[in-house]
């Protein structure tokens, strides 16, 4: 198949709600356990400075309200965050994705996703085992992810991804292939599945380190990994990047737009953005209230082979790969320039191949993905 492509111009708008219900015993993420309606509302008035502050002059093509759990906020405030996104022009076809917690869809939250021009949500299901599900903090039972899919469709939502993880504690084979089973059965139009990572400083981090939380081994997580993409091609959403499925045509906008090194505004506390050459990441919560939205914790010019080795690295967890000719011609810089010997080494070995401009794994590349692109960054 060819690459997966969006033009070079393609710009996303990625919103961070850095509030959850409670922290879930794995997350790192920059987001804390809040139902403080004040601080809501304060963050929504820094939000509001931040949009004025950075809204560009490129129409937006696609727009992601992730956290953190924005659904936390209620429906009021979720009418109030969207009245701050819609400021921005964006494209008529522009895909708008809400992330959500299952537990938090009550009847305000539902009544503003049927209010609001989402074209897709993301429900954190994680697992549809209750005892997986308490072991990673969730706050949301299975049956709460079932009732949250039906409030999605009631809300005429069109796309739905699932979000699943593996490795869990506890889990085995048989309960992730169940798992799977139960999502599946929902009928998600695209589904991301991630191993899970222990992160230092977590609770989950301290329980392994003293011994009261058992992972499965790396051949039971191996085989949860192969049985994932087996059960996705037979269910004709196959694998289209590393831990990502889609039925064919629907894949993520946003999300493609990060792997083909494309432009993105990152809105709220801890945001990052990559625009015209300049990454920065704002400011964290107090730090971002403090300066009204324009804090910034750090900013670089990304020079054109870190440019080209990121979308590189980024581009090969596409199972068709990326056009490298047009990535190069973009960043100014080939990759033969940086990265030859390996290149070549990798494409000796069987596991990368130049196909036309595309540049992706060969069939037995891809399930080692990680392991090609630890070799090219190596160079
Ligand atoms: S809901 Fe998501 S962002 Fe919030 S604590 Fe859990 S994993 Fe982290």
């Amino acid at each position: 198949m060819p690459p997966l492509s969006l033009p070079e111009d393609h710009l996303g708008l990625y919103v961070h709600v850095p509030f959850c219900v409670r922290k879930c015993a794995y997350c790192d993420f920059p987001s804390q356990a809040c139902a403080d309606g004040a601080l809501f509302d304060r963050y929504l008035d820094a939000l509001a400075r931040e949009a004025d502050a950075r809204r560009p002059g490129r129409l937006v093509s696609s727009i992601y309200l992730g956290g953190g759990t924005p659904t936390v906020l209620g429906g009021a405030r979720l009418r109030r965050l969207w009245a701050i996104v819609e400021t921005f022009p964006r494209a008529d076809d522009a895909e708008i994705t809400l992330e959500a917690n299952p537990g938090t869809l009550g009847d305000d939250v539902a009544a503003a996703l049927a209010a609001l021009p989402l074209t897709r949500v993301s429900l954190g299901a994680q697992s549809f085992h209750p005892g997986e599900l308490a072991a990673l903090g969730r706050i949301h039972s299975p049956a709460e992810i079932d009732a949250a899919v039906a409030v999605v469709r009631a809300a005429g939502i069109p796309r739905l991804n699932l979000d699943l993880m593996y490795g869990l504690p506890g889990q085995t084979p048989a309960t992730w292939a169940a798992t799977l089973e139960r999502a599946l059965a929902l009928r998600p139009d695209h589904l991301s599945a991630y191993a899970l990572i222990v992160e230092d400083g977590t609770p989950l981090a301290a329980g392994v380190a003293a011994g009261t939380v058992t992972l499965p081994d790396e051949d039971a997580e191996a085989e949860m990994g192969a049985h994932l993409a087996d059960v996705l091609a037979g269910a004709g959403m196959p694998l289209y990047e590393v831990s990502n499925a889609a039925r064919p045509g629907v894949h993520s906008r946003h999300n493609l737009g990060y792997w083909l090194g494309r432009d993105y505004l990152g809105l709220g506390p801890g945001a990052v953005s990559t625009l015209l050459g300049l990454r920065w990441r704002n400011a964290l919560l107090d730090a971002y209230l403090a300066g009204d939205g324009v804090a910034v914790a750090y900013c670089e010019r990304l020079a054109a082979p870190a440019r080209l080795l990121e979308r590189v690295m980024l581009g090969l967890r596409l199972r068709d790969g990326f056009d490298l000719a047009a990535a190069e011609a973009a960043c100014g810089v080939t990759l033969a320039a940086i990265a030859g010997d390996a290149l070549l080494r990798l494409v000796a070995d069987g596991l990368l191949t130049r196909d036309g401009a595309a540049l992706r794994c060969t069939d037995a590349g891809f399930p080692l993905a990680n392991t090609v692109l630890a070799r090219l960054m190596d160079e």
